[in-house]
Formats: structure tokens, sequence, C-alpha cells
């Protein structure tokens, strides 16, 4: 399905767009088989632009799905004060990092916005306030990855922002509320990394398979607790112990899995994928929720 075609879909139910204070989701978007939910490990910014097994991964994850109306993506690189998400028609590609190859700054990702579903993720996410806005775009954390899923671009992407004023159990909550779109065909996938300590990088192991011991014993556990449904754990996560604490010294990365493990109904498995630890203190672990 084509941008075109989603929208002439969206423009099927005048009746709710004239009484916008009865507009609901189920009257913006037309039934469709549940979609399944990804968390994906998006690693260093390189992974654009280089092939290697992570994004051989991507593509093929990509292959396996049923193709969407559209993508929500809640990436570890948009921290906001309130919730945000994207609504513009056009985003814009954020090259929201430095140090890089220029082939790299030259990537651009045209995928168009939706603001029909911006406003539907709006309403499902009430009574918590979310603005609407215009001036963000797609960063990395999603480019970077959902250039793999679809690579011409040609599925629209909106962007749910991380609030910085809510713990883990409150993002998990939220997470939740947006059950509703996998109804409609909205793909929605989280972007970070669970273990992610970039000062810890052991940088003579950059592009290596290597983890340190916290980041084994942080992986082993956070994929124990996925696999059996701990979602407790998880969201739990500050208050796990040393290994959590060092594979987690900040949330942004780790919350995006929450917003996957939030979406996972009684009668789905989880399954793991590009499952390995790299440079000592990053794991790329995805998640496949369906
Ligand atoms: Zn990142």
């Amino acid at each position: 399905m084509d941008r075109r075609t989603f929208l002439t879909g969206l423009a099927a139910f005048p009746i709710a767009m004239q009484l916008k204070e009865l507009a609901s989701i189920s009257q913006r978007f037309a039934p469709t088989p549940r979609m399944p939910v990804l968390f994906l490990g998006h690693g260093s910014p390189m992974n654009a632009i280089e092939e290697n097994v992570f994004v051989q991964g991507f593509r093929s994850i990509g292959g396996e799905l049923p193709r969407p109306n559209a993508v929500l993506c809640i990436s570890a690189h948009w921290e906001t004060r309130g919730t945000q998400v994207t609504a513009m028609a056009m985003p814009r590609t954020i090259h929201d990092f430095g140090g890089f190859p220029q082939e790299l700054f030259d990537v651009q990702y045209p995928a168009p916005g939706s603001p029909e579903l911006a406003e539907a993720t709006r309403e499902l996410l009430a009574p918590s306030p979310v603005d609407l806005d215009q001036s963000w775009g797609l960063d990395h954390g999603a480019w970077s990855v959902i250039k793999h899923l679809y690579p011409d671009a040609d599925v629209p992407v909106v962007q749910l922002s991380l609030d910085r004023g809510l713990d883990g159990r409150q993002h998990y909550a939220l997470g939740r509320q947006l059950a509703p779109l996998r109804e409609r065909g909205v793909l929605i996938v989280g972007s970070g990394n669970m273990v992610h300590n970039l000062g810890l990088v052991a940088w003579d192991h950059l592009q290596e398979v290597h983890a340190f011991d916290w980041a084994a014993e942080a992986r082993e556990r956070m994929n124990r607790s996925i696999l059996e449904g701990d979602h407790a754990t998880l969201q739990d996560y500050h208050v796990q112990g040393k290994a959590f604490q060092l594979a987690i010294p900040t949330p942004e990365h780790f919350l995006p899995l929450l917003y996957a493990l939030a979406l996972q109904e009684k009668d789905e498995t989880p399954m793991l994928f590009n499952d390995l630890p790299v440079a000592g203190s990053l794991t790329m672990t995805s998640v496949l929720v369906r």
C-alpha cells in the first residue's frame, strides 16, 4: 500500500473527520490483522551504510513482516519534556551525531510522515498530554534501522518521544496504550540498545563480538526476563544491581524496549535476533513480538 492508498483509506471516514470530538482510532484507520512489534538494537550510526550481520538481521526480519500502513518509532535519540509526536507531512532526516564520514551525513531517508497517525497516537495516549511536533523529524535511531526494513522510504514514519520525567513503569504503561494501533496496520518499533555504556567501550575491540563480564551478565538476565515474560524486572531496571547499572548508565537506550514489551499479548512469544555483544559494553540484541 502506498501513501496515497493509505490516505485514501483514512479519508473514507468523513464523519469522524467532521466530528472531531468523536474521532477515535477505530474511525480513522481500517482494521487489519494484528501487526508484530519490534525492538531494534541500532548500535553505531555506521550500521546505516555498512554491510554486516546486524544489517542482514534487520533486512531479514523486514522481509518476514506484513507490509505496514505506517511505522511508529520510539527512538532513544529523542528525549523531551513531556511526550511529543512528530506530526509533519515530510519529516527531515536528522544527522544527530559527529565524527563520522561524509558518506553518512549524505544519507537521506525521505519517508513521509503521517499527521493522521500522529493525531491518533495523541488520542490513544490521553489523558497523558502529547504535543504534536512540527520541528523534529527522523533521527538516526529511527532512519539508520528503518531504512533496512523499508529501503524505498515508501512507508510513512512517525516518531514518539521519550518523556524524561517518566520512570520505567510509566513508560511501560504508556506503551500499552498504543496497542490498538497494531490492529490498524501500524508497525511499532522501539530503537535503542539494551546494554549501552559508551563510556566503557573497548576501543581496541570496536568491531568485535566482545562483552565485559558485567555486560554478559546483564545481557543474559535481560534476555531471560524477556523470554520468560518477566517484565516487572525490566520496568524496575534501576534496582537490579551492578550489572544493570553499568549496562544502563542512562535510560534512553533501554526504555524503547519497554514500549515493545508492553505491547506483547498473552498469546504472543518474543523472539530474539541480532543477539550479540559488541565492543565490550554494547549489545545489539533485538526483539520481534508476534
Ligand atoms: Zn543510539
